[in-house]
């Protein structure tokens, strides 16, 4: 078998949504799969509707998501001069024709032969006229049909006669989509096109542009839409983001990629891979044919799954990057990488995304005198009757020789047996004082991140208040 050329061939006319993603990512995945080539092309000939803004973003997004790419990226607009050397060729070949009518004039006149069960004569028509300006029509073959395997959907077959004579030069000269894309697809060796389902009905015409040069037809697969729960275009309260937007939700790439994967994907009942399991394991067998549908709880719980796995050394730096976008590089500074570090990990359990962790993490980074409080907390635990009590403890722990997670936990233990009081009593008022907030990781293990001078500080706050 050849090795196998696939292509993302998103236009730059919006940002890349997530449809669009998983179209490039079950693209990448086939590409990957097989050891062979994935390759990107920006089709921005629509001048009017495409920008560099998202020609940019649509980079970035597929960077992140790490659908890297192989060879150049070939822009649609710089080939123009090719795609009308392949058009005077099919009309030298008598496969187009110089068209002065409307589509309206020349829909009619097919059917009307068609409805008289003869090959139309073309009398005074554009098709045998030998016009020489006007629109470039193809000749589509008046009979017979043209049928290809989709990867996903199946055969697929369509009646020529139902096809009309599609335009492949504009009156001003630029070529058309169906047109670009075959000689694109062609040039760039690409033998699998892989695209979203509303592409279906361009690919019996495409095929017959393929079959007039004489070029082999690649391999067509058209992935379903992704809808919203209400079964609907998937909207952007049900999660049609960009795929940029989920990156600043602070949202894992991997993630994105698995849940996407698993949108239309399937291997048993496994609903965690990896990228290089997807690629182990992916096989257009196993593409659902039927749309699927967004569901917002799922991907969150897909993400925590992978904030819980994830190096607690590389979520400390992009709680970083996170820090330094919301308040700037001089005031991010106050908190380093490694203070992060000893953050994460006790955070990963529970937080749903960067943003999510970075909000959580706010009572470890902020030195005690900034330290906010939730007010009802505090006037629920920090009371005349807790008072005395955190003082004691303070003062217990300015006294340990080792502040370790061992040494707090058998001097909470003395302290209680102590006061001959349960842990409870003292649990929140203690949590309330050190972190501001009722939640928090566990004591020791929060206390232990904050450090001595922390904890005492914070203590010392909450008594005064
Ligand atoms: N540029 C087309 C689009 O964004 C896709 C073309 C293709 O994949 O064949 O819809």
């Amino acid at each position: 078998m050849n090795k196998i050329v696939s292509r993302f061939a998103p236009s730059p006319t919006g940002y890349l949504h997530i449809g669009g993603a998983r179209t490039a990512l079950f693209s990448w995945l086939l590409a990957r799969a097989s050891g062979g080539e994935f390759r990107l092309r920006i089709e921005d000939t629509d001048r009017a509707r495409s920008s560099q803004e998202a020609t940019n973003a649509i980079i970035d997004s597929m960077k992140w998501l790490g659908l890297e790419h192989d060879g150049e990226i070939v822009f649609q607009s710089d080939n123009a001069d090719r795609h009308n050397a392949v058009i005077d060729q099919l009309i030298e070949t008598g496969h187009a024709y110089y068209c002065e009518c409307s589509k309206e004039a020349v829909d009619a006149m097919r059917e009307k032969a068609m409805k008289e069960r003869r090959k139309p004569k073309y009398d005074g028509s554009c098709r045998e006229s030998g016009l020489k300006s006007g629109v470039v029509r193809f000749k589509t073959p008046l009979e017979g049909t043209t049928a290809f395997k989709d990867m996903v959907k199946g055969p697929i077959a369509v009646e020529n006669t139902e096809l009309d004579d599609m335009i492949l030069r504009r009156a001003d000269g630029s070529p058309t989509y169906n047109l670009a894309v075959v000689v694109d697809d062609h040039d760039m060796g690409v033998n699998n096109v892989m695209r979203g389902d509303d592409h279906v009905n361009n690919t019996p015409r495409q095929i017959l542009i393929y079959r007039a040069m004489g070029w082999d037809v690649p391999e067509f697969g058209h992935v379903p839409m992704i809808l919203g729960p209400d079964k609907k275009k998937l909207s952007k309260r049900h999660g049609a983001l960009s795929v940029m937007e989920y990156e600043k939700m602070g949202y894992l790439p991997e993630a994105v990629t698995n849940y996407l994967a698993r949108l239309g994907w399937s291997h048993g009942d496994q609903e965690l891979f990896t990228m290089d399991e997807m690629v182990e394991l992916f096989s257009t067998d196993n593409l659902g044919n039927s749309p699927s549908v967004f569901d917002l709880t799922k991907f969150e719980w897909v993400n925590g799954q992978y904030m819980q796995r994830a190096d607690p050394e590389r979520l400390a730096g992009m709680l970083c990057d996170f820090l330094t976008r919301e308040v700037g590089e001089e005031e991010a500074k106050s908190v380093s990488k490694s203070d992060f570090a000893k953050i994460a990990p006790l955070l990963q359990p529970r937080a749903k995304s960067i943003v999510d962790m970075l909000e959580q993490s706010r009572p470890f980074i902020v030195d005690a005198g900034f330290l906010p409080y939730d007010e009802a907390a505090v006037k629920k635990f920090l009371t005349d009757e807790t008072k005395p009590l955190l003082e004691d403890i303070a003062s217990r722990i300015e006294a340990l020789d080792e502040y370790s997670e061992q040494t707090l936990e058998d001097l909470h233990r003395q302290f209680l047996e102590d006061k001959d009081i349960k842990f409870k009593v003292i649990a929140q008022p203690i949590r309330v004082a050190i972190v501001g907030a009722t939640k928090s990781p566990g004591l020791f293990e929060t206390m232990m991140v904050l450090g001595k001078t922390q904890t005492l500080a914070r203590l010392k706050r909450a008594i005064e208040l």
